[in-house]
């Protein structure tokens, strides 16, 4: 970089800086700050395009175009030469404009006589805000000198924006993070809430973007980035011979702290003019606009770990750590863009919904959430820079859909929506003590399903029998590392008293598939759902079972013990997975221990082979509970963690209820206890047509024992069969629409 442009560069962000500083109102700052870019850049004309909803840019300020085009010279994204370097995030250099591929002509600006043309995006961290762009007559090509220095100045731009200095009259003018957003993502959990932002890591804000003073700037830097470097060395000789997909990140955090060329980039960016900090900024914005552009997943990897540095850095320079001093609303709805399931166990009831940037279904930090019942919707994008701590936020979870700083119409509606749920509920408390008998008099049992001692309370209130299914992994993947025996039998131990004489249906670990183990080497399998998972693991790799089985026993302590067995696809692995258990008794006994009371020894019927295994094994077996989430992902071949496939198979679909009557009869035949503990057994409709077909046992998230019941008491299951059976023999798809009708019917 000359010494030239330099100088040239900082006056520029000195005057920039006075009119950030000065006086006037939002609208005659920026005319002001086009003036000066054009002065300062030797060019006809600046202009300044700022977006004023998220697929349209308007022309906000100009200095040489026509002012009368102001406010009213719209574009779409990816529209004209301006709407492709907002859309591409990428710098557009061209000395003849009119032949450039994608230019419109607008003729109210006045801008045929000008040939060239330089348009910068405006873009703070991967959030679009605008473009910047100088125009000449003459027919020429901008140095890369004189691109870089208007990146730099288009950095403080959308520093300056974000810090408000451009707010005034019009859509592309209001504040930022003061409009309301809708924002659709995916429900990762159902339910409704309202409340205020809470912002996991909260972001950093770079309060001086312009610096005087270039050697104090670097000093900084360098100060900065060693801090880093040895803080990173610190984490790499911490984790020596640990997990190796952590050592991984740290590796790439090592390789970037060490970066020549990041180092440079930043240095550059302080000789013209930015502070430290702005520039580890402007550089985090970069890498995150290439972030949206990149498909390769090890390179997305990769730029978001130099992405959680240039965050670490940024709070080595500005002194503004995780603790910002805010205080956590009363009614906090987490935001984040991603977060491990240990550190949403540490918030954990208090919260009133769950918001990820990215996140998935079945990541282990929906699974937690499911387990405390709290709202979640996942992939929202764009939440994490839209959103402040303390903005008000709405969340459907049942519709996947997010309301940021919501407008009146909106908020009646959705406290409507609360309302009629909190009216529900009072109906369901009130037929909480009595028991789900049908209009033809057939009693149904429900049970829920838990995870974590936060589940047990839900127990009594719930007006659940027992707990259904008990799904033990949630203590193993909120650890770092496998819990031991000792502090597991405490934790079933306490489950146990907490049921008070209620049966706990304890389903041994169930990992693999999605569910990885953080201290477990991951396994490379082509399709993890159909690959080394749950009872699998269990007889392949006995230890942990085995220490799972005695902290049981050890827990039971005299008392009835109910275990089960997932995934179990042939009779022999049942047999082996209970002689597991008779070893298990043999030796607790020698070992002087109190044997449980009872032993019932389960299966999960999750695979359609069960269904077919010989009657021996139905004879054999103590129960039999039918996981519905896996039977159906792979009584369909459609998986349930894929977004374009898991809901394309309706439940109530004639050829999954017929399988599903089958297992009842060969159960009755064998007079095996049955139940279904799959998500579907909470939902009211579905749960009703299992009973009509058979199932007198259901286990279901506490929310849904209330709603359940309610439609179970009201139903006549005699003329639901009937409506069943005349579905089945008319060839209809799926029995929704005539079950719908006949609810319909009946008020
Ligand atoms: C199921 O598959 O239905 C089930 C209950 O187990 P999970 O959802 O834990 O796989
Ligand atoms: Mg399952």
């Amino acid at each position: 970089m000359s010494e030239q442009t330099d100088s040239e560069s900082r006056k520029l962000l000195g005057r920039l800086r006075d009119a950030m500083a000065s006086d006037i109102a939002g609208q005659a700052r920026l005319d002001e700050i086009t003036k000066l870019i054009a002065d300062s850049m030797g060019t006809e004309v600046c202009s300044i395009y700022l977006f004023r909803d998220e697929e349209t840019l308007e022309l906000c300020a100009t200095q040489g175009l026509n002012k009368q085009a102001v406010h009213q010279t719209r574009m779409r994204l990816g529209e004209g030469l301006v709407g492709r370097v907002a859309q591409k995030g990428r710098v557009i250099n061209a000395a003849d404009a009119p032949q450039a591929r994608g230019f419109r002509f607008m003729p109210e600006t006045g801008e045929e006589i000008y040939s060239s043309f330089l348009g910068i995006p405006v873009q703070r961290l991967g959030e679009k805000l605008g473009v910047l762009v100088v125009q000449s007559k003459s027919k020429r090509e901008y140095s890369a000198d004189e691109v870089y220095a208007l990146e730099v100045v288009a950095m403080v731009l959308a520093e300056m924006a974000e810090l408000g200095a451009f707010v005034g009259e019009g859509a592309a003018l209001s504040a930022r993070h003061q409009q309301s957003v809708l924002i659709r993502g995916t429900t990762g959990q159902e339910g409704s809430a309202q409340g205020h932002v809470w912002l996991h890591e909260p972001r950093v804000v770079v309060s001086n973007p312009i610096a005087d003073d270039p050697e104090r700037e670097l000093a900084r830097l360098h100060e900065a980035v060693e801090d880093l470097r040895v803080g990173v060395d610190k984490m790499l000789r911490a984790s020596e011979g640990g997990d190796g997909e952590q050592l991984k990140v740290l590796e790439a955090y090592r390789m970037f702290a060490n970066s020549k060329g990041w180092m440079r980039r930043m240095e550059e960016d302080i000789s013209l003019g930015l502070s430290a900090e702005a520039a580890v900024e402007k550089e985090q914005s970069v890498a995150r606009a290439r972030l949206e552009q990149v498909q390769d997943a090890y390179l997305r990897e990769r730029l978001s770990d130099l992405d959680d540095l240039s965050n670490r850095l940024l709070r080595l320079l500005t002194g503004q750590g995780a603790e910002t001093g805010a205080e956590m609303p009363a009614d906090p709805i987490l935001v984040a863009r991603n977060i491990g399931p240990a550190e949403l166990l540490e918030y954990g009831r208090s919260l009133k919904a769950v918001v990820l940037e990215n996140g998935s279904v079945g990541s282990h930090a929906a699974i937690v959430a499911r387990a405390l019942a709290i709202p979640l919707v996942v992939h929202a994008e764009r939440i994490t820079t839209e959103a402040l701590t303390g903005d008000h936020i709405m969340v459907d979870g049942d519709q996947g859909i997010v309301h940021l700083r919501p407008d009146d119409t909106v908020v009646s509606a959705f406290r409507e929506k609360i309302a009629m749920q909190a009216q529900a509920q009072e109906r369901y408390a009130s037929i909480r003590d009595k028991p789900a008998v049908t209009r033809c008099g057939q009693t149904i049992s429900l049970h829920m399903n838990a995870g974590l001692m936060a589940d047990l309370p839900s127990l009594a209130g719930s007006g659940a029998e027992g707990v259904g299914l008990f799904r033990t992994e949630l203590q193993f993947l909120v650890r770092n590392q496998m819990p031991r025996r000792g502090e597991l039998s405490g934790i079933y131990a306490r489950v146990l008293d907490a049921a008070q004489g209620k049966r706990v249906v304890f389903r041994t670990l169930d990992i693999g598939s999605d569910k990885v183990l953080p201290y477990m080497k991951p396994n490379d399998e082509p399709n993890p759902a159909l690959g080394w998972r749950a009872i699998r693991v269990g007889l392949d790799k006995p230890g942990v079972m085995r220490m799972q089985l005695q902290a049981l026993i050890r827990a039971a302590n005299g008392r009835p013990l109910t275990v089960m067995f997932p995934f179990v696809a042939q009779f022999d692995e049942y047999r082996r997975a209970r002689a597991e258990v008779d070893k298990a008794i043999a030796r607790e006994d020698k070992l002087g221990h109190v044997l449980p009371s009872s032993l019932e020894i389960g299966a999960m019927l999750e695979t359609p082979s069960l269904a077919f295994a010989p009657p021996k094994f139905f004879q054999e077996v103590d129960f039999l509970s039918i996981g519905g989430n896996d039977l159906k992902q792979f009584f369909f071949a459609a998986d349930r963690e894929n977004e374009r496939v898991r809901r394309r198979y309706d439940t109530l679909n004639v050829s999954f209820l017929t399988f599903i009557e089958r297992i009842v009869e060969r159960c009755v035949a064998t007079d095996t206890p049955l139940s279904f503990c799959g998500e579907d057994a909470g939902r009211p409709v579905e749960a009703m047509c299992f009973a009509a077909i058979g199932i007198r046992t259901l286990s279901m998230r506490p929310a849904s024992i209330g709603p359940v019941k309610s439609l179970l008491r009201r139903a006549n299951l005699d003329d639901l069969r009937k409506i069943i059976s005349d579905a089945r023999h008319r060839g209809d798809q799926s029995v929704r629409p005539v079950v719908m009708e006949w609810l319909r019917a009946q008020g």
